[in-house]
């Protein structure tokens, strides 16, 4: 396997779910072994933020990447993406401290990158394979990789709610570019009403409405449309786990299973990992 990177420069707009506010975002072809790496083009000097598991600083909402006071937030669904299509290699422009949302999943980021063109490059592709058992929890929570010759991805929610409860907390991917691109890069973010009016009063989640999340009453979703999976809350969960353990610095030759898990626990595990050499090896 080859390294991948895409073959044009292209384009898009969007909003920040927590700003609010409109982001130009900028997709463009990077060398060999550059990996993926964003650049904040209303700074001066239009600095540099690699995608790294040891730059995120804030997993509050979403996962958030910070280097040197440059920062750039909510950099997990479109990390899922690039996971997603195996892209090794892209730098990614972006002209605010938050990602665009879109429609709240990781669909319109694939179209884009598709749109682009994925392009083999000359330099083989590296992979980082767990060799043993390494596991992190938090209260009831937990996350781990077992070594697996393949990259599959397991996860359990356990949120009481009626429309959740119906319709499954439990889901697994194994995973190929068809397999993201037709089971999980629709799937879209999630909130309850009551949490996201506590958010907004707090100046978060302010570019957040019924186009770019599904929303929950206590009893109901609110989205006209219904939902695009009949479990589409875990298989979102997934979705963002794909991009958060994509900052690990390379595509995974791992089984993950989590139960709980989120943006802090997830990077807790990458960390982890990372923290003993005895734990993985690079593989070409
Ligand atoms: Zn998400």
């Amino acid at each position: 396997m080859k390294q991948k990177t895409i073959k044009s420069a292209i384009t898009s707009k969007g909003i920040g779910l927590h700003s609010g506010k409109e982001v130009t975002l900028s997709f463009l072809p990077a060398p060999v072994n550059h990996g993926v790496v964003f650049q904040r083009t209303d700074m001066p000097n239009q600095p540099f933020v690699p995608a790294i598991g040891e730059l995120v600083h804030d997993t509050m909402m979403s996962s958030n990447l910070t280097k040197d006071g440059a920062s750039v937030g909510t950099v997990e669904h479109l990390l899922s993406a690039i996971a997603g299509l195996e892209i090794d290699n892209l730098i990614v422009q972006v002209s605010a401290a938050e990602m665009p949302i879109m429609d709240g999943s990781a669909a319109e980021f694939v179209k884009l990158l598709l749109k682009a063109g994925i392009e083999e490059q000359t330099t083989n592709k590296k992979y980082l394979r767990i060799k043993k058992l390494v596991r992190v929890e938090e209260a009831d929570k937990w996350a781990q990789f077992t070594p697996l010759d393949g990259y599959e991805l397991h996860f359990e929610i356990d949120f009481n709610h009626p429309a959740i409860n119906k319709t499954g907390q439990k889901a697994s991917l194994v995973m190929t570019p068809e397999n993201y691109i037709n089971q999980l890069s629709q799937a879209r973010t999630f909130g309850f009403l009551k949490d996201i009016e506590l958010l907004k009063q707090n100046n978060l989640a302010l570019g957040g409405n019924l186009d770019n999340a599904i929303v929950l009453t206590d009893d109901e979703i609110m989205n006209k449309e219904g939902l695009r999976f009949d479990d589409e809350f875990v298989r979102h969960k997934i979705l963002d786990a794909v991009g958060d353990l994509f900052l690990i610095g390379y595509p995974l030759k791992a089984k993950f299973e989590a139960y709980k898990s989120g943006h802090g626990l997830n990077n807790k595990l990458v960390r982890a990992v990372l923290a003993d050499p005895d734990n993985y090896e690079i593989i070409e």
